[in-house]
């Protein structure tokens, strides 16, 4: 892709059902700043939907790989992605970026014999920053989800995303994740028990907010029943601000003037 700032949408399913019968794809999130390529949660699918993607992505260009958490419509891929990146080693880069029980404890889900193929794997913590090519990545908060969940803040040059993943509701979420591109999963219109954000929940923390623009993904079934395009779109007007929903392979060019000029 000429432009070197963007956003694509390898899957935007989410929980259980809608990845098990993959109503929509799960590959995760492709991020290009400035040159630096980041995958962020590359679950089932994702280096499948790398390569189908139009245009390809091509896994060897990546800096780097970021888990949110280690559930499997997040994380199933992360293997096989740290593979791809490093064709199974033979050209060791790239930083790896995961919660600390990804890699310990009873079910670690990066396998042992593929850590020594990444550059670096590194531990995100509560309140973190890191950085990957030109790009500085903090995880201000840990989400409420049951497995060590972070979100992240990514920022380069010219932008800033926030990406807020997995987590049941709390009220201090709107005064962590300030930035010009909000990307948020939500499974549901209506609050769910399965420690994830609806939209209900979701509209006052944007209210504080006050992103540019609103990306939806990771979509459970309620969602998808609901027409996450239609659910955008009554947001938006609620809201009185720019809210889309995300679709499988969407991609999104980002502007190259730096913040606030455009
Ligand atoms: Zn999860």
């Amino acid at each position: 892709m000429k432009n070197k700032n963007f956003i694509r949408f390898l899957g935007t399913a989410g929980a259980r059902v809608v990845v098990a019968k993959q109503l929509r794809a799960s590959g995760g999130i492709w991020i290009s700043l400035n040159g630096t390529n980041l995958l962020i949660d590359p679950g089932p699918g994702s280096l499948v939907r790398c390569f189908a993607s139009r245009s390809k992505l091509d896994p060897t260009t990546l800096d780097g790989i970021i888990l949110s958490h280690k559930h499997l419509d997040h994380a199933a891929d992360i293997n096989v992605m740290m593979e791809a990146m490093t064709l199974g080693g033979k050209e060791r880069h790239g930083t790896v970026l995961v919660p600390q029980d990804a890699l310990s404890g009873d079910d670690p889900i990066i396998y042992k014999y593929v850590r020594p193929y990444v550059g670096e794997i590194v531990t995100m913590k509560e309140n973190g920053k890191y950085r990957v090519g030109k790009v500085t990545i903090s995880t201000p908060i840990t989400h409420k989800h049951g497995v060590e969940t972070y979100g992240l803040i990514l920022k380069s040059q010219k932008q800033t995303i926030a990406y807020i993943t997995d987590t049941n509701y709390f009220s201090e979420l709107a005064q962590y994740y300030k930035a010009d591109i909000v990307i948020v999963s939500v499974l549901s219109v209506q609050p769910n028990p399965f420690n994830h954000l609806s939209i209900e929940e979701l509209k006052p923390v944007l209210a504080e907010l006050q992103p540019r623009k609103t990306i939806l993904t990771h979509f459970g079934m309620w969602m998808i029943e609901a027409k996450p395009w239609l659910v955008a779109q009554r947001l938006s007007r609620e809201l009185k601000m720019d809210v889309v929903a995300a679709a499988d392979g969407w991609s999104l060019k980002l502007p190259t003037c730096p913040r606030g000029k455009n």
